[in-house]
Order: structure tokens, then sequence, then C-alpha cells
């Protein structure tokens, strides 16, 4: 089997491993055969270097919308299913690739003939990573925002009571 090795390549003086980053910088001028052999050398250690999973911001949006958090990844996980039509199914499918999803075999009736999408635990750990919960003050804000009282916030604050 041939092993692609597209990431390791020869740039500003120097090889460089695109998947880990590594990098050793070559001298000028250089002997040829030094130079095929330091390739060599360097090539042999990252031929079996992964690609970095990186879930973009879009596939973060799901992985969130789908759990039922807002999408800066807070709030409560109350569900777990992406119903995905259009250019989502594509999405979901690279999600599924890199572990963060399953998609469920349902009837297509329920669905309309969407396929399901289910975050797995990995997936769950990506959407929340690195998320700050609101201080106290802030989550109270942002919860009055999110309700539909007419009240000033500073009213609110100060226990007036609202039908939201
Ligand atoms: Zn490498």
């Amino acid at each position: 089997m041939k092993t692609n090795t597209d990431h390791v390549v020869f740039k500003d003086n120097a090889f460089r491993c695109l998947h880990c980053g590594a990098f050793e910088p070559v001298e000028f001028p250089v002997d040829a055969m030094v130079f095929v052999r330091a390739s060599k050398r360097f090539l042999k250690p990252h031929r079996g270097c992964k690609q970095p999973v990186t879930v973009s911001e879009r596939h973060l949006e799901i992985l969130r919308h789908s759990l039922g958090l807002d999408y800066e990844g807070r709030g409560r996980q109350y569900r777990n299913h992406y119903c995905a039509g259009g250019e989502d199914v594509q999405s979901c499918e690279a999600l599924v690739a890199s572990g963060h999803m399953v998609r469920r075999h349902i009837s297509p009736e329920l669905t309309g003939g969407d396929p399901l999408f289910m975050v797995t635990e990995l997936g769950k750990a990506e959407a929340v990573k690195g998320v700050k919960p609101l201080t106290r003050s802030k989550a109270r804000y942002e919860r009055w925002l999110s309700s539909n009282c007419d009240m000033s916030f500073g009213e609110w604050i100060k226990g007036g009571f609202c039908n939201e």
C-alpha cells in the first residue's frame, strides 16, 4: 500500500509536516545527496502522521443545535438528534466520519425522508469544549433578554414578577 506523503513538504528552507507542524530547517548551500538523505530521514517518522481533526464552525453549530444548546454551546442538553436536509447532510456525514455523530436508520416516514443523525459522546465533548459557563449576573441578564418581559432589567432583577 502506498502511503500518502503529500503532507510532508519543503517550504521556506525547511522540511515541514503539515499534519503535526514539525519542521527541520536546512542550511544552504546544501549538497544534493545530503538534501535527499535529510528529506528521507525527515519523512520517515511523519509518514503516518494523521491530519488533526478540526471541527469547523458550521459543524460545531450542528453538534450544538442537535443537543439543544445555543450556538455558543451553552444551555442544557435536552435532546440529541439532527434531522439533516440540504447541505447539512454533507456536514453530518463529515461528522460521522470524524466520530462526532452517528447516522440513525429509522423509518423515512418519520423524518419525511431526511436522514437522522445523533451526536456521539465525542461529539458532546466537542460541543462544549472550551465553553465557559456564564457568570451568575451574565446568566441573569441573558435570561432577562430571552424573556418576553416589558420590565426594565432593573425592575426585573429586583424581583419584579413577569408572565414570561
Ligand atoms: Zn508529522
